[in-house]
């Protein structure tokens, strides 16, 4: 269950990425394992734009990384890690990120991370 502290409210079956989840609308999948699922953003904004979501239904970083289970931590992230290697990114590199809550531009009420690469990204911060 969500605590709700992202401003985005308790977990909402019908997020898109519940959907995708659930095989209600189709995706361009990369990888998947009993914990995690990655797959193409819809509207990628760097030449390679994956996201990997957890297959729990987990609203924010916030929640994911407070209620999931040792085990869907370890899925979820070795499924990036897997991810990464799997579209050759290891060599050149590759950004993720994950917006958490409202504030910070999280429209997808459904845990996400962005991995971001195929190309010179630059610095983030500056
Ligand atoms: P957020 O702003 O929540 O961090 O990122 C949500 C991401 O989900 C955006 O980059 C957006 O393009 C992507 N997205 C939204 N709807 C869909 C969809 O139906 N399919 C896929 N593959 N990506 C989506």
């Amino acid at each position: 269950m969500s605590m709700a502290v992202s401003g985005l409210g308790p977990y909402d079956p019908q997020n898109v990425f519940a959907k995708i989840l659930r095989g209600e609308i189709p995706c361009r999948k990369i990888y998947e394992n009993e914990h995690a699922l990655a797959f193409h953003d819809i509207a990628p904004k760097a030449p390679v734009h994956a996201l990997i979501i957890p297959k729990g239904p987990y609203v924010s970083f916030a929640d994911f990384s407070s209620q999931a289970s040792d085990a869907e931590i370890g899925g979820f992230t070795r499924a990036v890690g897997h991810v990464a290697a799997q579209l050759g990114l290891e060599d050149a590199g590759y950004r993720l990120l994950s917006n958490m809550g409202a504030a910070a531009g999280q429209e997808v009420p459904h845990f996400h991370v962005h991995l971001f690469g195929g190309a010179a990204l630059g610095p983030m911060l500056q």
